[in-house]
């Protein structure tokens, strides 16, 4: 909070000695611009300010700090050492030493907290729509699949599935209207990953689909935001009006023939509507419900025609995919899960924040070397790993590598990349009821496994954590997870129980626990 009231106090400051100038591309008049950017991601340590070009990031800024950071820094050239990020005794002057960064390899977040997000200029300066003109002017829709599918980019939104293989699937359906749909719907607890990117990047996203649109041939696409991310929709809005401006976007982009529009939608914030059928009949504007399936999105999706649906994230990777080419991006991370993943770390851990690996870094890695360690020196108990359908992680997988294929071994999840950190105080019962409880008011209700499952496990887990639970109730709660995660309709209810079934496995104790007390 207080960053735009120190955003106007800045500029306010620097109008006052008629050091104001606006940073636009063409003006080189010399003085001190200052602008809004998007998310840094080191959330833990804000409001941020980044000083350019000295690189210089200022930490937990306040109102009184301004005039300061003016007259010392802006004026002078000097930094103001209090204000930068000091970690044993040590103060790191630039943005990019800093530990949180360093470790850091930023493609997709890479331009966010850097450029001003609600400029087409700045994107374009920074490479922005360059792989949109050479699709378009240098390549055939094939070769676009192909070089996707080559790069084995998988789909970041939970599931893992090669995007390439989506849109080839698309592109081999004889239908004449297609559509391309970008899921912004993220509603897992403690993940903000899409949303930092469709606020601090909009256009890498809008890019990304106006591409897999060219590719697959399809000329309308959607992108399905939850309304609580009303910063998220004003600038993906605003992204599509400029990017119309200025031909690419709308009929004949870049003089090709080609057309493609993008339409937002917002979500009223159901869990359910990022299930891929009930967000396109959230589109439809229907009750966001899943259905049976097949037939799959890819053969009817959205009003029953072909639909390319991929995550924020997943469209946000193709751009640079397409300018570096598909070696570049496997040569990122392990081979069956190249490029990098964004994760959003929460909970008991000291850099809360936003951050982006290569695919395979380890547990360790993420939560001691760019996390800075549990916070208050506590013990490290546990990460929930890919929100109320996910898993926990434990101290023996520190140095397991995070990517798709390692965690399904351990019965975890990449989910979309939320990371709930847990110390030692923290009763792994009460996680599984407080996942429970989530996903049971987020259950559609319309088929039973789910809709009376859940709330049976509920119960249970409620009885447990008030002390009155019996070994038997165990047994029940695992029977129900088996049934549940067999007979759901729908992803929600199949994994519903998974943070039960893991928390079960890891820390059964701590369930007897509570029943011991009682006795
Ligand atoms: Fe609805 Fe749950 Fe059934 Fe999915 S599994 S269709 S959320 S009741």
């Amino acid at each position: 909070g207080g960053s735009i009231e120190i955003y106007n106090r800045i500029k306010e400051l620097i109008s006052e000695k008629g050091l104001l100038t606006e940073i636009e591309l063409e003006e080189e008049k010399p003085g001190i611009g200052i602008k809004k950017s998007g998310c840094h991601g080191f959330c833990e340590m804000g409001p941020l300010i980044r000083i350019e070009p000295y690189n210089y990031l200022y930490l937990k800024v306040k109102i009184e700090d301004c005039e300061e950071i003016v007259e010392t820094t802006l004026i002078k050239g000097q930094p103001v050492a209090r204000l930068m990020y000091n970690w044993q005794n040590k103060v790191y002057e630039t943005q990019e030493e800093i530990p949180f960064y360093k470790k850091q390899t930023r493609l997709v977040l890479g331009n966010c907290g850097h450029i001003d997000a609600e400029s087409i200029r700045e994107y374009i300066a920074n490479d922005g729509y360059k792989a949109l003109g050479k699709c378009i002017l240098e390549m055939e829709p094939e070769q676009v699949c192909k070089t996707i599918s080559d790069s084995n980019l998988r789909g970041r939104g939970g599931g893992g599935y090669p995007a390439g293989r989506k849109w080839a699937q698309v592109v081999a359906q004889s239908s004449d209207i297609k559509y391309v749909v970008c899921n912004g719907d993220e509603g897992d607890p403690g993940a903000f990953m899409d949303r930092s990117v469709m606020e601090g990047d909009p256009h890498r996203v809008i890019e990304g689909m106006i591409i897999a649109g060219f590719a697959t041939k399809s000329h309308q696409g959607y992108i399905y935001v939850r309304a609580e991310y009303p910063l998220a929709v004003e600038r993906l809005k605003a992204a599509i009006t400029q990017a119309r401006q200025y031909g690419l976007l709308g009929d004949n982009i870049l003089n090709s023939g080609f057309s493609f529009d993008i339409k937002v939608n917002q979500g009223a914030g159901a869990f359910v509507c990022g299930e891929g059928s009930a967000l396109t009949a959230s589109i439809e504007g229907e009750r966001g419900m899943p259905r049976v399936k097949p037939p799959r999105t890819v053969e009817a999706g959205l009003w029953a025609k072909p639909t390319v649906l991929n995550n924020v994230e997943t469209f946000a990777n193709v751009p640079q995919i397409i300018i570096n080419g598909s070696e570049w991006y496997k040569s990122i991370g392990p081979e069956k899960s190249p490029g990098t993943k964004a994760f959003a770390i929460t909970g008991n851990v000291n850099n809360t924040g936003l951050i982006e690996v290569p695919m395979g870094t380890t547990l360790r890695e993420v939560l001691f070397d760019i996390g800075g360690g549990i916070k208050n020196d506590r013990r490290f108990k546990a990460v929930q790993i890919g929100g109320p359908s996910g898993g926990c992680l434990t101290e023996e997988h520190l140095d397991l590598a995070l990517d798709f294929d390692s965690l399904k071994k351990v019965g975890a999840m990449i989910g979309s990349g939320g990371l709930v950190v847990m110390d030692e105080d923290t009763c792994m019962v009460e996680v599984a009821r407080f996942f429970m409880n989530f996903t049971q008011n987020e259950s559609c209700g319309k088929c039973v496994p789910c809709r009376e499952g859940t709330k049976r496990m509920l119960e249970i887990l409620e009885k447990i954590v008030a002390g009155k639970g019996t070994v038997e109730d165990l047994e029940l709660l695992e029977d129900l997870a088996d049934t549940i995660t067999e007979t759901a309709l729908c992803g929600l209810g199949k994994t519903a129980a998974s943070p039960v079934i893991s928390t079960l496995k890891f820390f059964r104790d701590e369930y007897l626990a509570h029943i011991v007390d009682k006795k």
